[in-house]
């Protein structure tokens, strides 16, 4: 059974409200790349996807939820939108960060290296195949091969924090509904 209502106690207790921005800012438990997270059902999962699921719907399958505030610990449903990674590819490029990428290794919508390493740092982190597939929009398989060694072989963890986040979303106007 899921523990929904206590996990919204539970980060409620844990989160300042904005009144400037209406920003809902969870503050206990922040990633790397700047995501408030929680644990739910014994999974750690990011506040600002579980807050949309319980508010505002389901999330499609490899469909990431974006905010518009810009501000990523914030949960706010209402701050959040869904982007495809189309969005969150021409976004990327638009705003430069195709940089991270060294030439000639493939921009597509699989897998890039920046992903592939941000996945391995948190898998070591312990999250698990399931929302590591949804957030990145390939099939748990895939994380299970990166996990076991299979694909991505020649990759190893980065020692430090120095993972650049390889998910972006949107500019709001792209693709903001309007509510
Ligand atoms: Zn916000």
């Amino acid at each position: 059974m899921s523990d929904i209502l206590n996990w919204i106690e539970r980060a409620m207790v844990r989160t300042e409200i904005d009144r400037s921005s209406g920003c809902w800012l969870y503050n206990y438990d922040i990633s790397h790349n700047g995501y408030g997270r929680l644990d739910v059902d014994g999974k750690r999962v990011r506040i600002h996807r579980l807050s949309y699921g319980a508010f505002k719907g389901e999330i499609p399958e490899g469909v990431l939820v974006c905010h518009r505030c810009d501000v990523r610990n914030c949960w706010n449903p209402n701050h959040l939108f869904l982007g495809t990674p189309q969005d969150n590819f021409d976004d990327m490029v638009s705003k430069g960060r195709n940089i991270l990428y060294t030439p000639g290794s493939p921009i597509s919508p699989k897998l890039t290296e920046p992903q592939v390493l941000e996945i391995l740092s948190r898998i070591a982190s312990g999250e698990d195949n399931k929302s590591l597939a949804e957030e990145f929009g390939v099939a748990g398989s895939s994380i299970s091969k990166i996990r076991k060694g299979k694909t991505w072989k020649k990759l190893t963890v980065p020692s430090s924090g120095q993972v650049m986040s390889a998910e972006a979303c949107p500019p709001p106007h792209v693709s903001a509904p309007s509510i």
